[in-house]
């Protein structure tokens, strides 16, 4: 079973025209069963897949109870089951609260009450969100009559009076129908209630409503029931008038059984009022009645009534054996509530006609009855009850247990969504961070790549791309540096680095004579050579085409000379190899120290040093090359000097301003 609190919420969709048969088809079973049945038949070659539940459910409901009243039980119990299962397919309350009320009916007709009340645990869930009215009236109907056949008039008026709520909410062919049965009903509850003035009004309205039935089989049992009521509150006359009008509805519609009741309850009533003449008609047409009818209960009541009659008519003997009869009969078949109220009657007949000993003997049998009675009465009522107490509680137990379970299930299935949910965070926490990590790694490859290339850029914006040597950028960038350091702090006399530019002799007719591949290896081999010849922390730089400048750090004087020589041998003492060319080649030089004769940097910055030296190649070039010419001091003071000196170095020397050094190349057969 499903709990309420996962229903889908009810919605009522019908078929109005297949619901419009069904209350046809119920119009009709009231009157003439045999026609209803091809009705049924026809309303149920009507039901296909796209019928909505709701009005299927009723048909199918219908041809269960069809065979409930035909006493064709496993044929209802088979469609019933069919039934069940086909509401517990349909996840919709008022399905589920229409085919459980078929199964209550059922029982209810076959008399299974315990069954009966367990279904109705079963059932109150669903009918709570019961949307259509005729639903909860037909359920709250059932459940009603259920408990008033218990005598647990309480539980059944709840019943009924919300079943009259529903019937009050519907507008339709039957809802003055069934207003008008229920309002017998509550009638009836009220009576057996003994609350004679509700039952009276209740009585009342119910047929007031009958009256503007066109179905007009509720009036005969309605006017008894008036009656009755009527008598056993004393309104003898007003009882007498309207049995009489029983008795006119039960002959119009062919009611015997009704007229019978209706006689002898006058014929009572008259009695009661002590008009025992008035009594005896009724009493007899009654008489001949329950004798053509051949009904011997309402016989031998009816033979009990006249023989009291005959008694207080003072026939004595007459009445006493007419009532012995009668009493006999209800030792023999009577109910023995019914034998303990006649008896009392009879007592009373006796005590009449003063037979005291007889009056004695029957009230204690009528007492012994009673206690009987009352004992037997109070064990099977409680014997009952505790029995309904039961299979209620059990039935509320298994539905808790089932409810339980299905918690539970629940909760398993939460922790199971919990878990995967679990494991898919994982698996995307650990999808993300590989992810991360390759995206990462991918990253740091680019950035590697990144720097190396910046740093291939860096080389190749300061380097040579012939000889590999530092470029004439770099140098200026070292120098700019140098700059910088110069002005921080105070220059050091043993502070002193030189710069040597060199160029090599005769370089076109080399390209010319050898071609400029041959060219261009010399090149190379001379950056080799200049290399090779410098100290750790001095640098070799092409200048330009096949000139190129070596920046010497902390360097003496002596040094530097011998320094500038071993550069001039290192160049031309070994020739040039280039496949199968062999040459050797000169070069010239101009040097100068830097500071220049220690005068200060702002003055004789190192561009202006380079000129000096450059000029001091040019010497070395028109005297003959292979040498190295190198400017060593002044020999006036530097602001004695005429302005632009530097560029005629050849008329400083001879005004003997300077002073110049020569260092000779080694002696070598070289292209000229
Ligand atoms: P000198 O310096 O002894 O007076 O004579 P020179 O022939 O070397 O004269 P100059 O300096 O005027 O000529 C330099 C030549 O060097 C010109 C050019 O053809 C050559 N040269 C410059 N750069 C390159 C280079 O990268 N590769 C080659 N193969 N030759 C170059
Ligand atoms: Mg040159
Ligand atoms: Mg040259």
């Amino acid at each position: 079973m499903i709990s309420a609190l996962w229903w889908q919420p009810a919605y009522a969709v019908t078929d109005p025209q297949l619901e419009q048969q069904v209350d046809t088809y119920l119009l009709v079973l009231a009157e003439d069963p045999e026609q209803a049945m091809s009705s049924l038949q026809a309303l149920l070659a009507q039901v296909h897949s796209q019928t909505p539940a709701s009005t299927a459910t009723r048909i199918y409901g219908s041809e269960v109870l069809h065979y409930v009243y035909t006493g064709e039980i496993e044929q209802a119990e088979q469609r019933l089951t069919d039934l069940l299962q086909f509401a517990n397919r349909q996840d919709n309350a008022d399905v589920m609260a229409e085919a459980l009320a078929i199964k209550i009916d059922t029982l209810f007709y076959q008399n299974k009450l315990n069954e009966a009340y367990q279904v109705v645990v079963d059932i109150e869930p669903y009918l709570e969100h019961t949307v259509q009215p005729r639903i909860r009236y037909y359920a709250h109907n059932l459940i009603g009559r259920l408990y008033m056949r218990d005598n647990q008039f309480e539980m059944a008026s709840t019943h009924l009076y919300k079943a009259y709520e529903a019937v009050n909410e519907t507008d339709n062919d039957r809802t003055l129908l069934r207003r008008t049965f229920l309002q017998s009903q509550l009638a009836q509850l009220q009576a057996d209630l003994k609350s004679w003035p509700t039952a009276l009004e209740l009585a009342e309205q119910a047929l007031e409503s009958a009256s503007q039935l066109t179905l007009q089989g509720f009036m005969p049992d309605l006017y008894l029931l008036k009656g009755y009521i009527e008598g056993e509150s004393g309104q003898h006359e007003a009882s007498i008038a309207t049995h009489y009008k029983a008795i006119e509805w039960a002959e119009k519609l062919e009611r015997p059984d009704t007229v019978l009741l209706s006689l002898n309850n006058i014929g009572a009533s008259y009695i009661l009022m002590e008009q025992y003449e008035q009594a005896k008609h009724p009493l007899q047409q009654a008489n001949e009645l329950a004798v053509e009818l051949n009904d011997e209960y309402t016989h031998a009541l009816v033979q009990l009534n006249l023989g009291y009659i005959d008694v207080m008519q003072d026939q004595h003997e007459q009445g006493l054996h007419i009532m012995e009869s009668a009493i006999q009969y209800f030792r023999e078949h009577g109910r023995k509530s019914d034998l303990e109220r006649f008896l009392t009657e009879y007592a009373k007949a006796l005590q009449h006609a003063g037979y005291h000993i007889k009056e004695a003997q029957i009230l204690r049998e009528q007492r012994a009855l009673n206690q009987e009675l009352f004992q037997t009465e109070r064990d099977r009522t409680l014997a009952e009850l505790q029995q309904r107490f039961q299979a209620r509680d059990q039935a509320h137990r298994i539905n808790r247990l089932e409810q339980d379970n299905e918690l539970q299930e629940r909760l398993l299935e939460n922790n199971r969504l919990q878990n995967r949910l679990t494991m898919l965070i994982a698996i995307i926490v650990a999808l993300t961070s590989l992810l991360m990590w390759l995206l990462y790694r991918k990253v740091r490859h680019a950035n590697r790549r990144l720097k190396e290339a910046n740093k291939q850029l860096e080389y190749h914006s300061l380097r040579d791309p012939l000889t590999g040597l530092y470029n004439r950028r770099s140098f200026q960038q070292r120098m700019a540096k140098r700059d910088l350091h110069l002005h921080s702090r105070r220059y050091h006399s043993d502070e002193i680095d030189a710069l040597v530019l060199i160029d090599l002799d005769f370089f076109k007719q080399i390209n010319d004579q050898y071609g400029h591949a041959m060219g261009d290896d010399i090149l190379i081999e001379v950056a080799q050579r200049l290399t090779d010849s410098l100290r750790q922390h001095d640098q070799a730089i092409r200048w330009g085409g096949e000139e190129f400048l070596l920046f010497l750090h902390r360097i003496n004087a002596t040094d530097l000379v011998s320094l500038v020589e071993r550069t001039l041998y290192q160049l031309s003492e070994r020739p040039y190899i280039s496949g199968t060319e062999s040459l050797v080649v000169t070069a010239t030089a101009g040097f100068i120290t830097l500071p220049f004769a220690g005068i200060d940097e702002e003055k004789v910055n190192w561009e202006k040093a380079l000129q000096l030296a450059d000029m001091a190649l040019y010497l070395g070039k028109a005297n003959g090359r292979n040498r190295a010419c190198g400017i060593q001091g002044l020999k006036v003071p530097y602001t004695e000097l005429p302005e632009g000196f530097e560029n005629d170095l050849s008329q400083a020397i001879a005004q003997e301003h300077i002073e110049l050094v020569t260092i000779v190349g080694p002696q070598v057969e070289r292209i000229s």
